[in-house]
């Protein structure tokens, strides 16, 4: 796993990120919205960041080799819900190592 330092994100994106957080917190059913916010155009603004924090080549922050695709939660979704939308639980990996990481 490479290490990185870890951007700010914009922050009406944080922003995001924090009300998002806020639903699970609440109960709100995570798997569907985390569904529906990873189509919105905020979360490519995280995608970029991320990409951005992987270096020229947009490697995967696993394996180093492929080229980073997903967005992926470092401690797993269905196990950490308070940790869904944290900026800190979110890396960029490639999709071999996303499923593998399930
Ligand atoms: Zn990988």
């Amino acid at each position: 796993m490479r290490r990185v330092r870890r951007l700010d994100l914009p922050g009406r994106v944080q922003g995001y990120l924090t009300r998002k957080q806020t639903e699970v917190d609440s109960g709100a059913d995570p798997g569907s919205i985390w569904e529906r916010a990873r189509r919105t155009k905020t979360m490519v603004t995280v995608f970029d960041v991320l990409v951005r924090m992987a270096g020229r080549r947009g490697r995967c922050m696993y394996c180093e080799d492929s080229r980073g695709t997903d967005i992926e939660h470092f401690r797993p979704k269905r196990a950490y819900r308070d940790l869904l939308f944290r900026w800190s639980n979110l890396l960029l990996v490639c999709t071999g190592c996303n499923r593998w990481y399930l």
